[in-house]
C-alpha cells in the first residue's frame, strides 16, 4: 500500500469514519483539530511529547527475543514490543500523555474520560495528576462494581469517578454522558478518548500518539535482525495499540494481523469480533464496523477481557479490513487464558488478557511460519490487573 494517506481532509479513512456528532461539537472538533495539526509539526510541542515519554513513561519499551516460546514452536523467532512495561501498565498511557499536552496548549482547565474496565480512566487520572488538572471520569454503575480496585486507583490519583446510571449503566452509556458534558461545557473542558473511534480528529490524533510503538520497534528489529519482520500481530479492541504498531509498517512489506476477541464463540452471541460479524453503521460519532441487530440496535457484547468487550472498531481498521491491507482474526476465551498460562510460564511476563488475544494467534500462526521469519507480538499491557479473572477461569 504505496503513498498511504489517510484519513482524508475530511476525516474520511475510505468510506469510515467522519463527524457524526451534535452540531455543537463541530466547531469545537475544528479547533481540536487545528491544533492538534499545528502541534504536531511543532518541533518544541514533539519534543516535549517524546521526552515525557522518556521520563515518565519508560520509553522506549524494549524488544523482547522469546526463547522459549520460539523453540516451543520450532518455527518463525517471537519477538515481545514490551508496552506492558509502559508506567500504568499498557499503551494508554502513550495517547493520554499526547492529549493532555493537546488540552494545555488549547487552554483547558477540565478532562473528562469515559472509562469501561477502567484502564483509560486511570491513564486519564495519571496524566491529570501529572499534571495538576481536574479530571472528572464517567463509568457504568456496573462497571464500578465490577472495576471497584481501578475505581479506587482513580480516586487516589485524585480524579472523580462520576457513576451513570442510564441504559446498559456500562462502557457505551458512560460514553454518551461524556459527550453530553462535552457538548455543554466544551469552553474549559478537553474530552480525552481511549482508543482510536469517535469522530475526526480523534482516530487519527490517538493514531498518531500510538504510532511511537511501531516506530520504535522499526528500529529496534533492525539492530536484532538487520531487516523488516515478516508478520506483526496485535489484539484489536478500539484498535489502538494495533494501529500504533501497524502504522509505521503500512508501506512495508509485512504482513499485519490483527485479533479480535471470539468470547465463547463466534457461533454464539458472546463475541466482540466487529470486524469478522459486524457491518457497517453509525456509532460514537463515526461509521465503522459494528455489532447490531437487524433492526440496528447495538448488540450486546462479551469478551473475558475487559479491553476488548467494546461492539465498535476503529474506523481506520474498517478500512483497513475493507482494503485487505490487515488480516483479522479471532481468539476465544478459552484460547486467550491458554495463551496466557503459556506466555507465563515460557518467558516470566505475565499478558493482560487483551494482549492474550494475540498470543493466542500464534498458534494458528507460527506452524505456518518458517525458521528464518520474524514475528513481532504487541504486549500492550500487563496481566496483574487480570488475576482476580485468571484465578476465576484457569486450572493447573
Ligand atoms: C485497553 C486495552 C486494549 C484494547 O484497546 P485498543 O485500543 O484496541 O488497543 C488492549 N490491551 C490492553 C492492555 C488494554 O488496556
Amino acid at each position: 500500500m504505496k503513498n498511504y494517506q489517510q484519513p482524508d481532509s475530511n476525516g474520511h479513512f475510505g468510506k469510515f469514519g467522519g463527524q457524526f456528532v451534535p452540531e455543537t461539537l463541530i466547531q469545537p472538533l475544528k479547533v481540536l483539530e487545528e491544533m492538534f495539526l499545528e502541534q504536531i509539526s511543532n518541533e518544541d510541542f514533539v519534543q516535549e511529547f517524546i521526552n515525557l515519554c522518556k521520563e515518565f513513561t519508560g520509553r522506549p519499551t524494549p524488544l523482547t527475543y522469546a526463547d522459549r516460546l520460539t523453540k516451543h514452536y520450532g518455527k518463525a523467532k517471537i519477538y515481545l514490543k514490551r508496552e506492558d512495561l509502559c508506567h500504568t501498565g499498557a499503551h494508554k498511557i502513550n495517547n493520554a500523555l499526547g492529549q493532555i499536552l493537546l488540552a494545555r496548549k488549547l487552554n483547558k482547565t477540565r478532562i473528562i474520560a469515559e472509562t469501561g474496565a477502567g484502564q483509560h480512566g486511570v491513564a486519564v487520572a495519571t496524566v491529570c495528576a501529572k499534571f495538576g488538572l481536574k479530571c472528572q471520569v464517567y463509568m457504568g454503575e456496573i462497571d464500578i462494581t465490577r472495576q471497584n480496585l481501578n475505581v479506587f486507583r482513580m480516586k487516589l490519583l485524585g480524579a472523580e469517578v462520576i457513576p451513570v446510571t442510564s441504559g446498559s449503566r456500562t462502557l457505551k452509556d458512560a460514553t454518551n454522558e461524556a459527550i453530553r458534558d462535552w457538548v455543554t461545557n466544551c469552553e474549559n473542558t478537553h474530552y480525552i478518548i481511549g482508543s482510536v473511534v469517535g469522530p475526526h480528529p480523534y482516530p487519527m490524533m490517538v493514531r498518531e500518539f500510538q504510532k511511537i510503538i511501531g516506530i520504535e520497534v522499526k528500529q529496534q528489529i533492525y539492530a536484532f535482525e538487520n531487516r523488516l519482520p515478516d508478520y506483526i500481530v496485535a489484539c484489536v479492541g478500539g484498535g489502538s495499540n494495533a494501529i500504533g504498531i501497524f502504522y509505521p509498517f503500512i508501506e512495508d512489506n509485512v504482513k499485519l494481523i490483527g485479533v479480535e476477541a471470539a468470547g465463547h464463540g463466534l457461533g454464539t452471541d458472546l463475541h466482540c469480533a466487529t470486524l469478522t460479524k459486524g457491518r457497517p453503521g453509525i456509532f460514537q460519532g463515526m461509521i465503522s464496523y459494528l455489532l447490531q441487530t437487524e433492526e440496528g440496535n447495538i448488540k450486546t457484547v462479551h469478551s473475558i477481557s475487559a479491553g476488548l468487550d467494546y461492539p465498535g472498531v476503529g474506523p481506520e481498521h474498517s478500512y483497513l479490513k475493507d482494503s485487505n491491507r490487515v488480516y483479522y482474526s479471532q481468539a476465544t476465551d478459552s484460547e486467550a487464558i491458554a495463551a496466557t498460562k503459556l506466555l507465563s510460564s515460557m518467558e516470566g511476563i505475565l499478558p493482560a488478557l487483551e494482549t492474550a488475544h494475540a498470543l493466542a494467534h500464534l498458534e494458528i500462526l507460527l506452524p505456518k511460519t518458517s525458521p528464518n521469519e520474524v514475528v513481532v507480538v504487541n504486549i500492550s499491557g500487563r496481566g496483574d490487573k487480570d488475576l482476580n479473572t485468571i484465578i476465576n477461569n484457569i486450572t493447573f
